[in-house]
This record gives C-alpha cells, sequence and structure tokens, in this order.
C-alpha cells in the first residue's frame, strides 16, 4: 500500500515539476522524496501525510511560477487545454471510482468509470484533442513507459483520500473551479424546466415549497434543490476556498 502511494506520488510530481522546470526533474524529484521520508521518520508521521503535504506545497510553487511567466494555469501548462477557452475537461476512470465521478459530476464535469479495472490497465494512452482525461489510483498502470509522456492524460488519484478530497485533487491539479452540476446519476447535462410541464412528476410537498426545477436531458431525471443538494453544494464551496 506504502509503496504504490509513493509511486503515485512519484509520478504526480514529476508531472508537476517538469511543468515548470528547465532541465530534467529526476534528481530534485529524488531529493524532494528522500527528504519526505526522513521528515515521516523524525516527525513520526504517517508518509502518505507528509508527501500529501509535499504535493500540495510544489503544487503551489510550480502553479506561481507558471503565473508569473505568463505559462497560464495547469491545466494549459500540461497541454490539456484546447480549443475554447471555457471547454471543459471529460473524465474517465476504472470502476473503482464511481464515487469520485459523482462528485466531479457535481462539481460540472463530465465523469464516467468503467465496469471493473481491466478497462483502465488495459487502455492505451490517452492523448490530443478533445480526448478525456484519463484518472486512476492504480499506480502499476503508471510504470509502463509510455506514460511518462506529456501528451498522455492521465492523472494519478491518492487512494488513501476520500472521495471529495479525490475530487479536489483533481480540480487543484487542473487549476479548475465549480462550475453548474451535471447528472450525478449519468452525466448528463441539466436544465431548468417549467414547473407546469413536470407539475405530475413533483411530489405533493415539495411542489408546495419549490419553484425551480432541472431536468437531465440524457436521463430525464428531476431535480430540485433540497437540503440533500444543499449538503453537496456546501461541500462543494469548502473545497473550492480550500
Ligand atoms: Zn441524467
Amino acid at each position: 500500500m506504502i509503496e504504490r502511494l509513493q509511486a503515485g506520488h512519484r509520478f504526480a510530481l514529476r508531472s508537476l515539476l517538469s511543468l515548470a522546470a528547465r532541465r530534467p526533474v529526476d534528481s530534485l524529484l529524488a531529493r524532494l522524496m528522500k527528504a519526505a521520508q526522513r521528515r515521516s521518520r523524525c516527525e513520526r508521521r504517517p508518509l502518505p501525510d507528509v508527501l500529501h503535504e509535499l504535493h500540495e506545497r510544489v503544487r503551489t510553487c510550480v502553479r506561481r511560477r507558471l503565473k508569473r511567466s505568463g505559462a497560464g494555469d495547469l491545466r494549459s501548462a500540461r497541454g490539456w487545454k484546447s480549443g475554447c477557452c471555457s471547454s471543459a475537461p471529460r473524465f474517465v476512470g476504472d470502476g473503482s471510482l464511481g464515487g469520485l465521478c459523482r462528485w466531479l459530476r457535481a462539481a460540472g464535469y463530465d465523469a464516467e468509470w468503467k465496469p471493473g479495472g481491466a478497462a483502465v490497465d488495459a487502455a492505451p494512452p490517452i492523448s490530443g484533442g478533445e480526448s478525456p482525461i484519463l484518472i486512476t489510483t492504480n499506480s502499476r498502470f503508471l510504470d509502463r513507459p509510455d506514460m511518462r509522456s506529456s501528451a498522455v492524460r492521465v492523472l494519478w488519484v491518492p487512494s488513501n483520500l476520500r472521495r471529495i478530497e479525490q475530487a479536489a485533487w483533481i480540480m487543484r491539479e487542473l487549476s479548475l473551479t465549480i462550475r453548474r452540476p451535471r447528472c450525478m446519476v449519468c452525466g448528463g447535462e441539466i436544465v431548468f424546466v417549467e414547473k407546469n410541464s413536470v407539475a405530475a412528476r413533483i411530489p405533493p410537498r415539495t411542489a408546495r415549497w419549490k419553484d425551480a426545477y432541472q431536468l437531465c436531458r440524457a436521463c430525464g431525471r428531476l431535480y430540485w434543490e433540497g437540503t440533500h443538494w444543499e449538503k453537496i453544494r456546501a461541500q462543494l464551496d469548502r473545497i473550492q476556498n480550500e
């Protein structure tokens, strides 16, 4: 478990450092990883926690350096922002990432997961154009030589984080902001509808106190902002402000 988390952090740190470095990052990466192990031992703190802190610090430094140099945000520096600047990235992950994908949908991003892990393990590198970003917690998958290419759209996510923390990690890794939510069931676009047009589907008690309703264009699920959604919104606001 620890070894796999270390391998994932090494991959994620290498990706980050490469965005702002003028020379190969191998020696710097090795020094940072050793320093984290030393710190974990000296301070008697779990190594995953220390690595997480290290990653957050490095990300902040890289983001500031990119901004100073006019290289844009973390997503454009990776070359993963194509077409219209306002276009949102899409995500695809393996079957274990269903909960994470639902949080990404709530944050307004198109995200889907494939059954099982084989879909991601066997997936060819995703690169270029408008292709989705592959998200994975599987660090063994990252050992493939082709995963080192900066053109490959793959983002490792720590498996020891809660689902919403994983969503926050992805958003920070790509400088993303909260958007209008998508359907948490199918990922489809949600649009406002006239109350009268869906009156037959609204529970009577809800109809008495709610006037705004939204419909998923893909699966037809009806939404209104009740207490459940308010809790989701509060958690999204919190990760946005972290
Ligand atoms: Zn839907």
